[in-house]
């Protein structure tokens, strides 16, 4: 396993996979923990619901204590007076019915207020025998000793609305009688269930009473708009009257909202720290594979260096050591030796300046002065040095500028960019040895490209190329020596320059360097 990937896979075990692991398990505590939460809320509602119910019980209890006790007082022929209280003080009690021993039948006595008790007879008979078996399990109960309170719907279609509540009165199951209370569900939620609602309610929450197949509530805590009960958090039907239910939610923020904010902030939190935490991984990771590659570089420089070096030190102390024995006989083999001795020392003062230019660039330590370049004298200047240089390694080129080209520029550092370009264009052109050099202008800038015929450089290499110390190690090339230095030292020189290079290659194709510089400010 190479040494990036070795790190990628720690930085991955190390960093990605706890945080996912922690986030995996933090994810789903928070769903548990928002169920209970809902959970407890749920039950919380139920309680109040229930307590409004029991309520309800309560006060129709009260009120069957109030028939029974004012039966016991009748006298035939006028409406006791217990009864009639209680008639006059709850409006939604419409009529109280006692029918005559045995039970079930309703001929016996109905009070109303109203003159209207005679026309309840039929359908308080009706609705009797309609809820025989219910009436037959009252009586049981209170056989026990229980007493129930049997909620039947009333059948009269004059009065539809309004709701028999049966119950039995006697204390002998021989005096049983079955008495009903006729009720008005809307009057009853409005004067009797609303009261409490509104005390129950303080400003926690708002309770509402719904008609079952109405949308709209009946009643409510606090009038609001749109009131439905698919918005209630919890809904109750109320026990006696079966055909209304009770909502309640919170009243402005419910905890129910709040656990979901919450839940919903640590769901962001926790992937954006994810999401943070895979960022610096993918950072660290490039920095590392970086700084490993410079690493590598590195120690390909040394050796690459000491084998440039070697070779011209061996040739100058081997001709000069001939030289000096005086085993050399004929002047002219003598002048042969002393200019491969020149010529190997200027290759080596080449590599150490090249050396010594590159540490200066690279520590910021290099003064440069800016001047107007003429690209095309420039240009031409090297080519005439070079020209000797060029045409006994076998290299043809041509110098076609473009133009007058005037930019801002050090031309010793110019002048080191393009040599450099030219060194490498012979250096990677081991067959077809032909260099052609332009120069023009190009949006703000002017520019010099040196273009070779040789082997290329591939799209993945041309991303290091200019990076310190990188040199392309595969086939052939090793072979030639290098410092790695050459196209780094070229990218420093031009951007402290404030211009650019560019390079496009094709493997097999040749490759076109371009190093770009600002032009000449034009005087306004
Ligand atoms: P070196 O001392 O190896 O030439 P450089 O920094 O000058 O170092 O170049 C880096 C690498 O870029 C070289 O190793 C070579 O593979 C590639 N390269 C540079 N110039 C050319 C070119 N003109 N044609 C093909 N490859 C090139």
């Amino acid at each position: 396993m190479k040494s990036t990937q070795r790190i990628g896979l720690i930085l991955t075990l190390v960093f990605v996979l706890p945080a996912v692991f922690f986030s995996v398990y933090e994810i789903s505590s928070l769903n548990r923990d928002e169920r209970m939460i809902q959970d407890v809320y749920r039950k919380q509602l139920d309680a109040i619901l229930f307590s409004v119910n029991q309520y309800s019980d309560d006060v129709l209890n009260s009120w069957i204590a109030k028939v029974e006790s004012g039966w016991i007082e009748k006298v035939p022929g006028h409406t006791p007076k217990k009864i009639k209280n209680l008639l006059t003080f709850n409006s939604s009690l419409v009529a109280v019915f006692i029918s005559d021993p045995p039970y079930g039948a309703a001929n016996g006595a109905v009070f109303s207020l109203t003159d209207s008790s005679k026309e309840h007879i039929s359908a308080i008979n009706e609705t009797l025998s309609s809820g025989a078996e219910n009436i037959r399990q009252l009586v049981e109960y209170k056989k026990d000793g229980f007493q129930k309170l049997q909620s039947l719907p009333y059948r009269d279609s004059a009065n539809n609305d309004l709701r028999c509540l049966a119950f039995v009165v006697g204390d002998q199951p021989s005096q049983f009688s079955i008495a009903g209370l006729l009720v008005d569900p809307n009057i009853f939620i409005q004067e009797v269930v609303g009261p409490r609602l509104q005390i129950i309610a303080k400003d926690q929450f708002i309770l509402s009473v719904f008609k079952k197949g109405s949308p709209a509530s009946i009643y409510s805590t606090l009038a609001r708009n749109g009131d439905t009960l698919k918005a209630e958090a919890h809904t109750k039907d109320l026990w006696l009257l079966p055909d209304f239910t009770i909502g309640i939610r919170a009243n402005g923020t419910s905890i129910q909202s709040l656990v979901d904010k919450r839940t919903t902030t640590n769901l962001i939190l926790l992937l954006s720290l994810d999401a943070v935490l895979i960022v610096a991984v993918i950072l660290v990771f490039r920095n590392v594979k970086h700084e490993v590659q410079l690493a590598q570089n590195k120690a390909d420089f040394v050796s690459n260096v000491s084998h440039e070096i070697r070779t011209p030190l061996a040739l100058i102390s081997m001709f000069a050591e001939t030289l000096e024995m005086g085993r050399v006989g004929s002047e002219e083999k003598k002048q042969e030796y002393y200019s491969i001795i020149t010529k190997e020392t200027h290759r080596l003062s080449g590599i150490v300046n090249k050396i010594l230019s590159f540490s200066q660039i690279d520590a910021n330590k290099k003064n440069l002065v800016f001047r107007i370049v003429d690209i095309n004298a420039e240009v031409n200047g090297i080519l005439k040095t070079y020209d000797f240089h060029l045409r006994s390694k076998g290299f043809g080129y041509t110098f076609i500028p473009g133009g007058e080209v005037s930019v801002q520029a050090d031309d010793e550092a110019f002048a080191e960019a393009v040599i450099n370009l030219i060194d490498n264009a012979m250096k990677y052109s081991p067959d077809k040895k032909f260099i052609e050099i332009t120069s023009g202008i190009e949006n703000e800038y002017g520019y010099v490209a040196v273009k070779d015929h040789g082997i290329g450089i591939s799209k993945m290499d041309q991303k290091h190329i200019f990076d310190k110390f990188f040199r392309v190690s595969s086939g052939d090339l090793a072979k030639s020596l290098g410092t790695g230095l050459g196209l780094s030292l070229v990218k420093q020189l031009t951007e402290a320059q404030h211009g650019h290079v560019t390079v496009s290659s094709a493997p097999g194709k040749g490759s076109v360097f371009t190093l770009y510089f600002l032009l000449k400010k034009t005087e306004s």
